[in-house]
């Protein structure tokens, strides 16, 4: 509630100069709802409606045979109830009846909308569908069950679109596009080696993080060929996306697709992460949310104008009550519902520190220990304050909740904004202190000069599990593009080895390492930066370049098994970062440096790690015998002593 007062605190000042924003106010003074039946209640003998529309002065239920087109076969008057709500009861099995709400508010029929709580539609959400969801269970549903994974730290994430990685022609996938083809086990390319669900078992990523497959509004599901989008642009929060099924029209198919994929996920050693945009909804003024409660669920400049801290055209208001309950519920129905193992919150700079840690509690009751990271920015200014948002300098006021660290991305291989502009891995010198900020995770290090860092001048994590370590995502060029761009000048196998050192300093960095789908065979989207609408040809995983690129995809493989096998890289206090990691040598682009394994239980006494971004070869006295684990970019065996060759942008692990 902190938040919702300083909001009205923030623009009272205003209230008397525009009428509009008295709403604002009003938005608080609306009654609050706290029963957890909001939507459907479904039972073969009844189907139980209630819906939340403080406002409206008659709601109607229409029930529909089809998702969409045809008339209403009937037309129900709401009974208002308590506390804001309108609510009704069909006696009967309702099971695949259609149904969507319009309400009469200020005199005025408003557009005909399923409400935000609908678990089920038809094609392209137009609307409801009553289900029955345990019809939509698939066989052993009962016994599945997410792998074990102890600590967060632990995690090694891969990032990936359902279209992208099956739609490619050489996938040797059958349902290309689809949930189900993300299932497919045996799959292979041209030369037969693994794709699909096989490729991610063989990396042994331990979180497949799928972009958005809650409905989104862009793709035509009756025509899912015709468009691409990632799908940031939500349109029914509590209901999988059409496209990705093989029959958008039963709104029973999507659902039981989408838990076959999660099983598949589960069976085959993987957790699922759910990237979630309750930031905004793709549609504004005609939004379900709007059109039930208008205004509501957004927030207001102080001109009474939509705030837009996202850059789609709204923002919602996570700190209202109704809101926040609904982010709250909308998560634990995922995690219930879908076994879902973790949330991505999109923008979630642009939500308020209250909700996020109340969603965290209940989601860590539902499920312990369940992973959840976000974008600790927005993408544009809001009216709510920064102290009260879940920004990544706010992340220790955070609950168990984990923000991606742009000062490592960005010093890794240059900013994201500054196209030619390099990192450590492509030869620029004085961004070694971003990377080392990377390595200890973000935490208090003695050693780390924070004055130097690019973006953040303090150590914001107060634990590494509170940092996500990454090279790069969906969003901007790829990494591979960035180095093509960036350093046009090296040649395509130095700018490989670029890649590789890239990769290594990710994941062998303290934190939670994250991967972007494609990255271990040299993913290119073709030079385009902002993909989110580029056809299949820009967009696909192709399948043929793990041929191409075998030791690249090897060279992934050993670094997450080296990870996964040596708790030294996965430290899980900032503490033991701080004692066990010592940085012997920081120059314009070498950093080296050594783990005590023995501290933390590793099997190796002590490691040392050396990343040479220079174009130029580097030496490293070495104390004593090694052995060798990687060299040069290179996965090695042997004993090593003496002087240590470290050749242009590469790492090299030794341990004793
Ligand atoms: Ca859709």
């Amino acid at each position: 509630m902190k938040q919702a007062f300083m909001l009205v605190g923030f623009l009272i000042p205003f209230l008397s100069s525009n009428s509009q924003v008295k709403d604002v106010r009003n938005y608080v003074s609306y009654p609050v709802y706290t029963g957890r039946d909001l939507g459907l209640t479904y039972s073969a003998a009844r189907s139980s409606f209630r819906i939340w529309a403080p406002t409206a002065e008659k709601v109607q239920l229409r029930l529909y045979a089809e998702g969409i087109g045809g008339e209403p076969l009937q037309e129900k008057e709401m009974k208002k109830d308590k506390d804001g709500t309108w609510s009704i009861t069909l006696t009967g099995d309702q099971q695949g009846r259609f149904y969507a709400f319009s309400a009469l508010i200020d005199g005025q029929w408003m557009a005909e909308v399923p409400d935000p709580y609908a678990k089920a539609t038809g094609a392209n959400g137009k609307r409801a569908m009553v289900i029955d969801l345990s019809s939509t269970n698939p066989q052993g549903w009962e016994h599945d069950g997410s792998p074990a994974l102890p600590q967060a730290t632990d995690a090694v994430i891969y990032e990936l679109h359902v279209r992208d990685a099956s739609i490619d022609a050489h996938s040797g996938i059958g349902q290309k596009g689809k949930f189900l083809g993300l299932a497919e086990k045996g799959t292979v390319n041209a030369a037969g080696l693994s794709t699909g669900l096989d490729h991610l078992k063989e990396m042994g990523v331990t979180h497949i993080h799928l972009l958005p497959f809650f409905d989104y509004n862009s793709i035509d599901e009756t025509n899912p060929g015709k468009k691409y989008n990632w799908g940031y642009d939500p349109l029914n929060y509590n209901v999988p996306e059409g496209s990705y099924a093989t029959d958008p029209y039963n709104g029973a198919t999507r659902i039981k697709e989408f838990k076959q994929l999660v099983k598949a996920l589960h069976e085959n050693g993987m957790k699922v992460v759910m990237d979630v945009v309750y930031n905004h909804t793709g549609l504004t003024d005609n939004s379900n949310f709007n059109q039930l409660v208008p205004g509501y669920y957004y927030r207001q400049t102080a001109d009474g104008k939509l705030s837009n801290a996202t850059a789609c055209g709204n923002e919602t208001a996570s700190e209202r009550a109704m809101m926040r309950k609904f982010i709250i519920e909308s998560m634990a129905y995922w995690v219930k519902e879908y076994h879902i193992d973790g949330f991505r919150v999109d923008l979630m700079g642009v939500h308020d520190i209250t909700t996020m840690n109340l969603a965290s509690r209940e989601l860590n009751r539902i499920k312990p220990g369940i992973l959840l990271y976000g974008e600790g920015w927005t993408a544009g200014s809001s009216p709510l304050p920064d102290s009260v948002r879940a920004l990544k300098k706010n992340v220790s006021k955070l609950e168990k909740i984990a923000v991606f660290s742009d000062d490592i991305r960005d010093g890794v291989k240059g900013s994201v904004f500054e196209h030619e502009d390099k990192g450590f891995v492509s030869g620029k010198p004085g961004v070694e202190e971003s990377v080392k900020f990377g390595i200890v995770a973000s935490c208090p290090h003695p050693q780390v000069d924070y004055t130097k860092v690019n973006y953040s001048k303090s150590p914001y994590a107060r634990q590494p599990f509170q940092t996500v370590t990454y090279a790069e995502c969906h969003d901007n060029h790829t990494l591979w593009d960035k180095l093509a761009i960036s350093a046009k000048d090296a040649t395509e196998e130095q700018r490989k080895q670029m890649h590789k050192l890239a990769l290594s300093i990710v994941l062998t960095s303290q934190g939670i390492p994250f991967l972007h789908a494609g990255t271990e065979f040299l993913r290119s989207k073709k030079g385009v930066e902002n993909s989110y609408e580029s056809p299949d040809s820009i967009n696909a995983i192709e399948w043929d370049q793990k041929t191409m690129h075998k030791d690249v995809v090897d060279y992934v493989k050993g670094l997450i098994t080296l990870r996964k096998a040596h708790p030294a890289f996965r430290m899980t206090s900032a503490a033991a970062i701080a004692a066990n990691l010592h940085f012997l040598k920081t120059e314009p682009g070498l950093i080296v440096y050594t783990l005590n394994g023995s501290a933390v239980k590793d099997q190796w006494k002590k490691i040392l790690v050396c990343f040479n971004g220079n174009a130029e070869q580097k030496t490293w006295p070495l104390q004593g015998v090694w052995q060798m684990a990687v060299k040069n970019n290179e996965f090695q065996k042997g004993s090593v002593k003496g002087e240590l060759i470290l050749v242009p942008n590469s790492c090299t692990i030794l341990f004793q």
